[in-house]
Parts: C-alpha cells; structure tokens; sequence
C-alpha cells in the first residue's frame, strides 16, 4: 500500500520517544542531557506535559454525566473563585488565576462541583484566554440550554510576567456574555457585584 509523505514522516517521527525529543531540546538550549540533575528530566517533563495538557483526552459529556437535575428554579446559580491553570499556546509558559462561572437555569442545572472540573477540561489544554473563557460558556450553553451563561477569567500570564517589563502586576480579565447576560444589563449587573465582592481588582 502507497504511504503518503506525512505517513512516512509521522512513522519515522514516531521511532524517537517523546523523551528523546525532550534530551534534544535540553541539548540545543545548550545544556548536557547527561549531568545528574537534568538526566530524568525528559522523563519529568514528559509526565509532567501530559497532566498539564489532558484536557484533550477528557470527554466534556463524560465529566458532566449524571449530575445534570431538572429543578423549579430560576434565580442566578454563581461558582466564583474556582482556581485554574492553564499553558498559553503561544509560548507554552502557564497562565492561572480564577474563574467566575454564572448562569440562569431554564430547568436544569448542573451538580455545582461539577463546574470547576468543567473549567478543568479546557484549561487543561494549550489555550489563550479568550477562547478559554468562550469554551466554558459554550460547554454549559450546550449541557443545559439555561435563560444565560456569563463567564468570567482573571489571570496572570507567566509569558507577560517572566519576559515583558514591570508587567508582574497586571492581571487579564476576559468574560463571555451570553443569553440574558448579554441582553439584561440589571441581570448582567447583579453577576458582576456578586464577584467583584470579596475583593476582585476588576
Ligand atoms: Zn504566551
């Protein structure tokens, strides 16, 4: 059977383990592979990679089975402050921070803890923040069809912290707005006092 060019690239790319390609990537940044401290450091890496990027093997539907409830409620349901980590696709250096989560159910809603896992599955990926913060809007947009979603990220970003100057400091926000978060401004308005109490710098 003809194999195309990008079979037989993948075939002979696929010949060197991933910690191969993590010793040649120490070797270029001019370091010895070899010496005590660094010689499981390809190993390390590649463990490490894998949990920070396993966002991609989970399954958004499988975090959320079984805890989507029917219910007679239709007040805002918020999760402010659920902790995230995630790498920024462009320097594949990590931005964290927090996330506020809000929707306005329309006879569902989802088991709350179930939220900061749902947060979890995207930001356990190469990301920017933007898109972040659309994916968790969309995802639960899709799980339970509510009046409205709003999300909500402040983060620090190590590639702006540890490269730029004096911008150690800065934190971005992003948010989504959809349903009647983008056309309430008192439902809107109610979402960003809730969070910012407790002392959000927004
Ligand atoms: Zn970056």
């Amino acid at each position: 059977m003809a194999r195309t060019n990008s079979t037989i690239e993948a075939a002979a790319l696929s010949e060197f383990a991933t910690q191969d390609l993590y010793r040649e990537i120490l070797t270029r940044l001019g370091e010895d592979p070899n010496r005590d401290g660094l010689i499981r450091t390809p190993e390390r890496m590649e463990k490490a990679m894998a949990f920070l990027t396993r966002g991609y093997k989970q399954d958004i539907n499988d975090v959320l089975h079984g805890a989507l409830f029917d219910v007679d409620y239709d007040e805002m349901v918020i999760v402010k402050d659920v902790e995230f980590f995630s790498m920024c696709e462009h320097h594949l250096l990590p931005f964290f921070g927090k996330a506020h989560v809000a929707y306005v159910p329309n006879g569902k809603v989802i088991g709350l803890s179930k939220i900061p896992r749902l947060v979890d599955v995207f930001a356990r990926r190469l990301q920017v923040q933007e898109r972040l913060t659309r994916q968790i809007g969309e995802a639960i947009t899709e799980a339970i069809s509510p009046q409205g979603v709003a999300v909500i990220l402040e983060a620090q970003h190590l590639c702006m912290m540890m490269r730029g100057v004096e911008k150690q400091h800065s934190f971005t926000v992003t948010s989504a707005m959809l349903g009647v978060f983008k056309t309430q401004l008192q439902t809107r308005n109610e979402f960003l006092s809730l969070v910012r109490r407790n002392g959000s710098g927004f």
